[in-house]
C-alpha cells in the first residue's frame, strides 16, 4: 500500500513542469508526465494507492505494525510487516530566515518566494528588475543565471564562499567578471524593510538593495515529521537524513528509508528509484 499525503500523487515530480533531460527513455516528457506513467504502473500492478491518506499512529504489537490512518473522512487501520519511509526533502523556507528582522512583516509576500524554481513563474515580469538571491549552492547559482537570461539586475548575497557545482561556479563568476551580477560575500542581511513596491534590504557591510524581487535558496531539508507521528527513533545524520545500510534499512527492524530523504548526496529520481528497488528485494528475501 502506498500512502500518499497530498491531493495529487508524483512526489516532487508532480510539481516540475521542466522537460526531463535526465531519466532515460522519456525524452521531451516533462517531469509531470514521467509521474503520471509512474502512476501508470502503480495502477497495472494493482497497487493500492490511498491520496490524500494521513498516517496517524503506528504500534506494533507483535511482529506486524499496526498502522493507523485516516482516508475518505474515515479512521482506518491497517497490519503490516514492513514499513518503506520515502517523505523526501523540501525546500529550507522563511523559518531559516526567522532571525532578520523584518521577515515576519514581508509574511506572504510574493516577492519573497523560497521554492528553487518560483522564479520561473514571472520569468516573464523580471526584465529591468531588481532581484536579490540569497544562498551560495547550486540553487542560488542557477536561479541568478535564470534572472541574467530574463534581463533582471541581480545581486547575489552569500554569507561564505559559493559553494556550487565548478561548472555553474564558473558561469557565474563570468557573469560577476562582466558586473552582470553583483556578489555580496561575504554579507549576512541585518533587516528587511518592506515598502509600497519593493523591499530593502540593509547587508551588515553597509550596503542597502532596494529589491523588487528576493529569491531565498537555501538549501533543503528532510520531511521529517512522519518520525514525530510515528515515534520512529531511527538514526540519522548530523542534518536529519536517515541512516540505511545497503539494503536500505534503517536502524530499526523492519524499517527502511529511500530516496532524498536517505539520501543526503544523489538526490533524484534514478537514485530513488533504485533505492526502492533495493528495499523491495530486502523485505522480499526476508518473508521468503
Ligand atoms: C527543483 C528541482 C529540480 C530537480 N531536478 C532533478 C533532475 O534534474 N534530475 C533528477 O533526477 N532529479 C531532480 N530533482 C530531484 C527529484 O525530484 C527527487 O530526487 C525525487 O523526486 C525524490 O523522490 P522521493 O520519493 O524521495 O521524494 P519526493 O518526490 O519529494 O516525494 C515525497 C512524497 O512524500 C509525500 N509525503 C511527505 N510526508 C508525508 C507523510 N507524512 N505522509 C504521506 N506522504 C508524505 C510528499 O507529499 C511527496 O509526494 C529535482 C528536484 C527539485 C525540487
Amino acid at each position: 500500500m502506498v500512502f500518499e499525503q497530498a491531493p495529487q500523487a508524483g512526489g516532487s515530480l508532480a510539481t516540475l513542469k521542466r522537460k526531463n533531460r535526465w531519466v532515460l527513455g522519456f525524452p521531451d516528457q516533462t517531469s509531470q508526465t514521467i509521474a503520471a506513467h509512474y502512476l501508470d504502473h502503480i495502477h497495472r500492478e494493482q497497487i493500492t494507492l490511498l491520496q490524500p491518506a494521513e498516517i496517524l499512529s503506528c504500534r506494533q504489537p507483535s511482529q506486524s505494525f499496526t498502522l493507523e490512518f485516516e482516508h475518505e473522512n474515515k479512521r482506518l487501520t491497517v497490519s503490516i510487516d514492513s514499513l518503506v519511509i520515502a517523505t523526501g526533502i523540501r525546500p529550507k523556507g522563511a523559518e531559516s530566515l526567522s532571525k532578520i528582522p523584518g521577515i515576519t512583516e514581508l509574511g506572504d509576500c510574493s516577492r519573497l518566494a523560497f521554492h528553487p524554481l518560483s522564479h520561473l513563474d514571472q520569468q516573464a515580469s523580471l526584465a529591468n528588475q531588481t532581484t536579490v538571491v540569497i544562498g551560495g549552492g547550486d540553487n542560488a547559482c542557477y536561479t541568478a543565471q535564470d534572472l541574467i537570461l530574463a534581463g533582471a539586475r541581480v545581486h547575489l548575497i552569500t554569507r561564505s564562499s559559493l559553494k556550487a557545482g565548478a561548472i555553474i561556479r564558473k558561469r557565474i563568476q563570468k557573469h560577476i567578471n562582466n558586473n552582470d551580477i553583483t556578489l555580496h560575500q561575504p554579507a549576512t542581511i541585518q533587516y528587511l524593510q518592506p515598502r509600497d513596491q519593493n523591499i530593502l534590504i540593509q547587508l551588515d557591510n553597509g550596503t542597502e538593495i532596494i529589491a523588487d524581487w528576493i529569491f531565498p535558496r537555501l538549501g533543503y531539508t528532510p520531511n521529517d515529521a512522519i518520525l514525530n507521528t510515528l515515534k520512529l527513533q531511527v538514526e540519522r545524520d548530523d542534518s536529519g537524513y536517515i541512516r540505511v545500510n545497503e539494503h536500505q534499512q534503517t536502524s530499526m527492524a523492519k524499517i527502511y528509508a529511500i530516496g532524498d530523504i536517505a539520501s543526503p548526496r544523489h538526490q533524484s529520481i534514478v537514485n530513488a528509484l533504485a533505492q526502492g528497488a533495493a528495499a523491495a528485494a530486502a523485505i522480499s528475501n526476508h518473508h521468503e
